[in-house]
């Protein structure tokens, strides 16, 4: 499945909101958000209109898009899901980006950002109940495990990433244990487990015109 691979800051300062795609960087002061907070480009200091309806719709889907590392295609298909589950499309939707086995990884902390999680996952670093799991779209349930395999538990970044485990909080739908490098999901995320600043009902009134 294709991704962006264009400079990630730009999409903070486009969309006016950190969205933490750069790992510790974020949290530092080289965060090209906090240095300069309005949109790249020769208008991006221009005058900020107020955005329409559909304005407001578009850039919250981008949002989140981009903060889930997904492409118009793949998440028109996650709405489509989401819609077609019992309950309120909007958190279903964002249950089914949570459940994706990259942002499980990062979620975790196997991973630094959500692009470094997507890579070790894709490079088949870890297994879901004992079986080696290489799709980051891969969606995970209650009960699952997510273990490092034995083989790639010296990988740098996956130690680095779990050293600093500690500084963020866990969600706590996935339980921890950091010693034996395992994480296990013990329910489905719903709408209060997800900090993001999201209004999702944005992202159903576009799909749903
Ligand atoms: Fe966004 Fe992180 Fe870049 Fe800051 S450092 S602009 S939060 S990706």
């Amino acid at each position: 499945m294709a991704r962006y691979t264009g400079p990630v800051c730009r999409l903070c300062r486009r969309e006016d909101v950190q969205l933490f795609l750069k790992g510790d960087r974020c949290f530092s002061q080289k965060c090209a958000y906090e240095r300069r907070p309005y949109p790249a480009g020769q208008h991006g200091q221009g005058r900020k209109r107020r955005p329409s309806d559909y304005g407001q719709q578009l850039r919250e889907k981008q949002k989140v898009k981009r903060m889930y590392g997904i492409l118009e295609r793949q998440f028109r298909g996650y709405y489509y899901r989401a819609a077609r589950m019992k309950g309120v499309t909007g958190e279903n939707l964002l249950s089914l980006l949570e459940r994706r086995l990259d942002n499980v990884v990062l979620r975790c902390g196997f991973g630094g950002s959500h692009a470094e999680a997507r890579q070790l996952a894709r490079h088949g670093h870890f297994t879901i109940n004992g079986k080696r799991i290489d799709i980051p779209s891969y969606l995970v349930k209650p009960g699952d495990v997510i273990e490092v395999r034995e083989s790639s538990r010296g990988i740098q970044k996956i130690v680095d990433a779990l050293s600093k485990v500690d500084r963020t909080s866990r969600p706590t739908w996935i339980e921890l244990d950091k010693d034996n490098m395992r994480g296990k999901v013990t329910a489905l995320p719903a709408r209060s487990d997800i900090a993001a600043d999201i209004d999702e009902q944005l992202i159903v009134e576009l799909y749903s015109k």
